[in-house]
């Protein structure tokens, strides 16, 4: 396909994150995606895959929505970590989870699924993370099982929490969790802790009920990181404004780039 955008280079920036689709199959409480973008095509997604990799990305963030509703006729996301693998790029899948595939841990093509925890018990992470339809709850056991499945196959994965006024306070059940998968044999690359942002489909919203203080987010992190768990802890106090992971979306059948529409916006 011919490419009508130019990916901007910056050297420090070496994850890319892709928004494939705005469509989701949870409603969470916090969810800071937004609704109005494209779903991309296969082509547009290979060709910015292509072109990502051209201009130095390492490693690639397969996201929604839920990365695992994205189609294109017969292209699933496994034909998307096909094309980033042949490229010899770092393939991340960052998911919910409900949607996988059976046999998904086992897909050579994706190095890392990145799901989500917000709570140690499935009455504070299912409070905050609801599956659409007639069973909203049941979302922390099924995480639990996507985490068994992995260790099962040996796949590495990461974790991440939104923290908010909520779920703060489960820290340290939370880092008993994490250190219950370890010793279960998970491969678990990182543990990110991301702060609470009123904004996105959930997010606006939830600010009265979900926001924390400067001193409250970066109290809970710091009790996560002395928790000397044996992994990377990574405090995200504004993910959209990351120095290292730059986002794309198509709208209107054109690119957009986090850090030029966000940086734009906040001016
Ligand atoms: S935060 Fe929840 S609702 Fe939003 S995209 Fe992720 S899984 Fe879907």
């Amino acid at each position: 396909m011919k490419v009508d955008w130019q990916i901007p280079v910056e050297p420090w920036k070496t994850i890319a994150a892709l928004f494939l689709l705005p469509k989701c199959d949870m409603g969470c409480t916090f969810c800071a995606s937004d609704l109005g973008f494209d779903r991309m095509s296969y082509e547009q997604a290979c060709a910015l895959i292509s072109s990502l990799h051209g201009a130095g990305y390492e490693n690639i963030v397969l996201g929604g929505g839920e990365p695992a509703l994205w189609r294109d006729g017969k292209r699933s996301l496994a034909d998307l970590a096909a094309h980033a693998k042949s490229l010899g790029l770092t393939v991340q899948v960052n998911t919910n989870g409900i949607r996988l595939a059976e046999g998904f841990a086992n897909i050579p093509d994706v190095d890392r699924f990145i799901f989500p925890m917000d709570g140690a018990t499935s009455t504070m992470h299912d409070s905050l993370r609801i599956v659409l339809g007639s069973k909203p709850t049941g979302h922390f056991d099924l995480v639990q099982e996507r985490v068994r499945q992995c260790t099962e196959a040996g796949k590495q994965i990461s974790i991440g929490t939104v923290l908010n006024r909520n779920n703060r306070d489960d820290i340290p059940a939370l880092v008993q969790w994490m250190r219950r998968q370890l010793d279960e044999g998970a491969n678990i690359h990182a543990w990110h802790l991301y702060r609470f942002q009123a904004v996105g489909r959930g997010g606006v919203d939830s600010e009265e009920q979900l926001a924390l203080t400067d001193e409250q987010f970066r109290q809970a992190c710091v009790e996560a990181k002395g928790s000397e768990l044996p992994i990377s802890i990574w405090r995200r106090d504004d993910m959209l404004n990351s120095s290292t992971v730059e986002f794309f979306w198509f709208d209107g059948g054109k690119l957009h780039v986090g850090g030029q529409v966000w940086g734009a916006a906040a001016l």
